[in-house]
């Protein structure tokens, strides 16, 4: 639904019924939040108890040391690697490695499960899984990273393949690390460019994959605006995080006429209400490396970015930035998370109950996975696809899955994540019992 489509619906409220959990951050882990909300969705779908906890559970997980002798050839260092297969009913393994010095099993597990309902939603042949190294990328040297990758993966070696399960950049991971994988990988099952997603397209990584999940960010943004009776054109826009999601997902707002006003990465962030010059800031950033300073900008900080009054927020930088503290400041009509698992779940009752129109992570961030899709199809058919046909199936892809939602909370009448996760729920469910739930 494009174009000249008249906004159909004003802002979906879950029922009465959908109430917050008592607790927040504090006494909620992130695998607990994303359980919460598979509950709420296994409870409408009329699941069993048994089926359930299958669902919600991960199958498969695996704890790795790594120790690293650093190149100065005198200082050791230990650091833990994970990687948790959650749902593999729909098809192999699928997901990202992230380096960040706070990864842990807990994190790790809820996005696993995240990426179940993910893959579901967008309706790739996918399973769902994570991975992640609590390491700081930012504080080790090339060499540094490209051991402790090539240690990673022959660890993680018995678990992973191009049938099996299909590792992929998330956040401090990029496609030099996807490269090192995928050669260490090769060294003893011979050439594998299916083994990983994300990889430089020199070494058979899709075209257009690096912009991919900015790029579907984009592409729900305007449907939801179509929603909430937003006019996309001259909408202010507030982006938190920088990277490769929010850079990609500003680029093409901006192309849309949207006023990005506000944007921020891990060393502070800018505003102009005036609307930020994009392509600027994106060479600003390629010369000194953050967004801090840019000509004609103020400074503002990542919370008071947060709550920057705005029509389009979009988190995309780490988890649970939007909780119980911030959330009644909250100032945006909608809110779009492409970043996973930015709002916790009593923040998102609030916000619903707002009257704020949220767009779930699975939904707005499922570009990243869908381009791995088609990079993997490339790598086993051995065939290249052009931009343009990697950009069509994209958005075709996610313009379809914002559809289902859509349809799905008009239905039920619930907000767009139960919707969500109630259609991702009952496909993952379908796939399970046909294969009588690997018993
Ligand atoms: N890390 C991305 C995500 O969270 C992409 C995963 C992938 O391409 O497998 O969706």
């Amino acid at each position: 639904m494009t174009g000249n489509t008249q906004p159909s619906q004003p802002i979906l409220r879950p029922r009465e019924a959908f109430k917050a959990p008592e607790t927040d951050i504090a006494g909620l882990t992130p695998f607990a939040a994303a359980s919460y909300f598979f509950d709420q969705a296994a409870e409408r779908l009329e699941l069993s108890e048994a089926v359930a906890s299958v669902l919600r559970t991960p199958y498969r997980e695996i704890r790795v040391q790594l120790p690293l002798l650093r190149d100065d050839n005198n200082t050791f260092l230990n650091f833990t690697g994970y990687r948790v297969h959650h749902n593999g009913a729909r098809g192999p393994y699928k997901g990202g490695i992230r380096y960040h010095p706070e990864a842990n099993e807990d994190e790790v597990r809820a996005l696993a499960a995240l990426m179940s309902w993910k893959t579901a939603l967008v309706d790739i042949p996918f399973g769902g899984a994570k991975g992640g190294i609590n390491c700081d990328p930012f504080q080790l040297t090339s060499g540094e990273l490209r051991r402790l990758t090539r240690d990673f993966t022959r660890k993680i070696r018995p678990i992973i393949g191009p049938y099996r399960d299909i590792p992929a950049p998330d956040v401090g991971t990029n496609a030099q690390i996807m490269a090192w994988m995928m050669d260490e990988y090769g060294r003893s099952a011979g050439h594998s460019p299916g083994v990983v997603t994300g990889k430089p397209v020199d070494l058979g990584g899709s075209l257009g994959r690096n912009e991919a999940t900015g790029r579907g960010v984009s592409v729900i943004t305007k449907l939801a605006c179509e929603d909430a009776g937003v006019r996309l054109k001259g909408a202010r826009i507030v982006i938190q995080g920088f990277g490769n999601v929010g850079s990609f997902a500003a680029k093409f707002l901006h192309d849309m006429g949207a006023k990005i006003i506000a944007v921020s990465d891990v060393r502070g962030g800018i505003l102009d209400s005036t609307g930020l010059d994009i392509a600027a800031l994106q060479e600003h950033v390629a010369d000194t490396g953050s967004v801090v300073e840019f000509i004609g900008s103020q400074e503002i900080n990542n919370e008071d970015l947060l709550i920057t009054s705005c029509d389009i927020l979009i988190p995309a930088a780490l988890g649970e930035v939007i909780r119980a503290h911030n959330v009644e400041a909250i100032d945006a009509k909608v809110v779009v998370e492409a970043a996973n698992h930015p709002i916790t779940p009593k923040a998102d009752a609030i916000l619903s109950e707002r009257g704020v129109l949220v767009v779930p992570d699975i939904l707005a961030n499922a570009g990243g996975v869908t381009c791995s899709y088609f990079e993997w199809t490339q790598n086993i058919q051995q065939f290249r696809w052009s931009l343009e046909r990697v950009r069509e199936e994209l958005d075709r892809t996610m313009i379809k899955a914002y559809e289902d939602v859509r349809v799905m909370a008009a239905k039920e009448s619930v907000n767009q994540r139960l919707a969500a996760f109630m259609i991702a729920v009952e496909r993952v469910s379908r796939a399970s019992r046909l294969r009588s739930y690997g018993e």
